[in-house]
């Protein structure tokens, strides 16, 4: 890097800064220009003169060469030859001189791979195909080369040929070359070429590869460990790059990102694969609103043009609004049927579990109302619903369908008096039709029981043919104020941490922390599209002091295994936060367009 710049600066005449200045800005814009402007050229250096995709009518009469694969063939006259791009009609010749075309044509197996030449002429009147966009033309063929015959395939290459997930992944090379996924490898290599553009061009970002073979660090998921030749010992592999870009930042490259490979041991889970990708970036002085400004603008830049545009800001939720509203961190903010606290109401309740949970000194009692449920839900919904509440979550859930005139068929009716039930019906604004269904017990278990159902209730809703989600829309959530340590599930007198062991404590309650540690909320934030988490960071801890007493007192962690960060932030390490966004979650909220 040094002896490049270095190199650049020799060949200046005059090396003063303001002349570098210049370079270095016309560099950045000429960058920027040359992506923008042209439109690629998608048969450089091959042995085609044009895509499958791209003929028109305005090629009418040009001599082209054409690679592809046989996608259709009819009565022996046509054939339908295929490349990334799109179809194209091919007529096969018929006359005798082209005998031998005829029979390549002819007895090339379907996705064989074949190469034609010939003349684009247009269609006779009548037979033009609106459908396809090569639809105005045809190729009158000369030539035609077999380049490779096909076997008989173990599926057809049609996205509406349905096949299951481990065919596709057995053959992932034929599920390839269906439209569907060429469109979302071609999508996810656009927008990662317009992240880099706004980071690096607009924004002055630089891009670094941090290593993958690392040391076991604490905390976090598992990671995966890789044997080295030397026996006994191991490297493991990073499960992001965070350390690396929190020593970048005291290494003063103070707008890092990268695309960077991650690994997790976890297992595969549907919204989680053992290695994936994040944007990762880190900046120096900066503090959380910087980072969520940017992850606004990059996601409004890169977005696809085919799309509704990104609307910037996202709104923000704190933490706890998330759980009591939605019973989750990453609420699905496409629809209603919030979660309701109904507890005032039913102080006076006969009704025995209900008295129970609020004798407790958590003790809540919680609702949500189903649209419409009475119409929609089946009985056996509700039994598994009650079913699923019990074996999960060791909790009671009551259904009430309101009847008109507030005749309420549910197990307790006869117990709930009527101001309750006026109160129940004002507090959730519950009309005729609509299904309650309501839980007690202490806030954070009941609130994620009834988030886990009014998702539930919403795929049924939908499974029925209700409109719940807009399948166009793009939920954006950044939540926020998270805690700074979670109880572990395994031992709740113990803590862990809610996003990572180098998240900054939140200012206002630093207080707390040396103290009552599970008051303190913290300087973490999630990016929620759509009710999936695509992507979440923090500021981070910069102060050496600070950070040891985390790990080791809070967390109990051997700081040993982090001294290399522990010693990096004595060095005049900036203050410095970042984010990672998931991309493979990301992309996977984008509907894509099947042609
Ligand atoms: N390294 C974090 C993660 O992978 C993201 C961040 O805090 O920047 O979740």
């Amino acid at each position: 890097m040094f002896c490049w710049l270095s190199r650049l600066y020799r060949g200046l005449s005059r090396p003063t800064r303001r002349t570098t200045q210049l370079i270095w800005g016309s560099f950045s814009r000429s960058l920027v220009l040359s992506s923008q402007r042209r439109i690629p050229e998608l048969s450089s250096f091959v042995a085609r003169t044009n895509t499958c995709g791209e003929l028109r009518s305005s090629h009418l009469g040009q001599e082209v060469t054409l690679c592809g694969w046989i996608q259709y063939r009819r009565q022996n006259i046509f054939l339908v030859l295929r490349d990334f791009h799109g179809l194209v009609q091919v007529i096969i010749p018929q006359d005798e001189s082209a005998a031998s075309v005829k029979k390549i044509l002819c007895e090339a197996p379907m996705e064989s791979v074949v190469q034609v030449s010939g003349t684009v002429i247009s269609r006779p009147p009548g037979q033009e195909n609106p459908k396809m966009p090569t639809g105005e033309i045809e190729i009158k063929v000369k030539t035609a080369k077999l380049l490779n015959s096909c076997k008989k395939l173990p599926f057809e290459i049609k996205d509406f040929v349905k096949k299951t997930e481990a065919l596709r992944l057995r053959y992932r090379y034929l599920d390839l070359r269906g439209v569907q996924m060429q469109y979302n490898l071609r999508l996810r290599s656009q927008m990662v070429m317009k992240m880099r553009e706004y980071l690096c061009n607009l924004h002055g970002f630089v891009d670094i590869e941090t290593p993958t073979l690392f040391k076991r660090t604490p905390g976090g998921a598992k990671e995966f460990v890789i044997p080295s030749r030397e026996p006994g010992k191991f490297y493991s592999l990073p499960q992001s790059p965070q350390q690396f870009k929190q020593l970048l930042m005291v290494g003063g490259l103070d707008r890092y990102f990268q695309v960077a490979r991650c690994y997790r041991d976890e297992g595969s889970r549907p919204d989680r694969q053992p290695e994936f990708t994040q944007i990762d970036i880190e900046m120096s002085f900066v503090e959380q609103t910087g980072i969520q400004s940017l992850i606004e603008g990059l996601l409004q830049y890169s977005w696809p043009s085919d799309r509704d545009p990104v609307v910037v800001p996202f709104p923000s939720m704190t933490f706890a609004e998330a759980l009591a509203s939605y019973g989750t961190d990453k609420p699905d903010t496409r629809f209603g049927m919030k979660i309701v606290d109904i507890s005032d109401m039913f102080r006076n309740t006969e009704v025995g579990f209900l008295q129970d949970a609020l004798s407790k000194p958590q003790g809540t009692i919680k609702a949500i109302c189903i649209p419409e449920g009475e119409k929609y839900l089946k009985r056996k919904d509700i039994e598994s619903i009650r079913k699923f509440a019990a074996d999960h979550f060791n909790q009671e859930v009551l259904p009430i369908f309101l009847k008109t005139n507030n005749n309420w068929n549910s197990p307790v009716a006869k117990f709930i008096m009527e101001e309750q039930g006026l109160g129940l019906i004002r507090l959730l604004e519950t009309q005729e039709e609509d299904v309650v269904l309501l839980t007690a017990g202490e806030h954070k278990k009941a609130c994620s029981l009834l988030g886990k159902l009014r998702l539930e209730c919403a795929d049924l809703l939908e499974a029925r043919g209700v409109a719940l989600r807009d399948p166009a829309l793009f939920s954006f959530l950044w939540v926020v104020d998270f805690p700074l340590f979670f109880p572990k599930e395994e031992n709740p007198e113990e803590l862990e941490t809610a996003h990572h062991p180098f998240t900054a404590p939140h200012p206002s309650d630093i207080h707390h922390l040396y103290t009552e540690p599970q008051k303190v909320r913290s300087q973490h934030y999630d990016l929620v599209l759509n009710g999936s988490e695509i992507g979440g960071g923090s500021i981070r801890i910069h102060d050496a002091e600070l950070q040891h007493y985390i790990l080791a007192t809070v967390l109990k962690e051997d700081v040993k295994l982090l001294s290399h960060l522990l010693q990096a932030l004595d060095y005049g390490a900036p203050p410095h936060g970042g984010i990672a966004i998931d991309y493979h979650r990301a992309l996977r909220r984008v509907p894509c367009a099947v042609q």
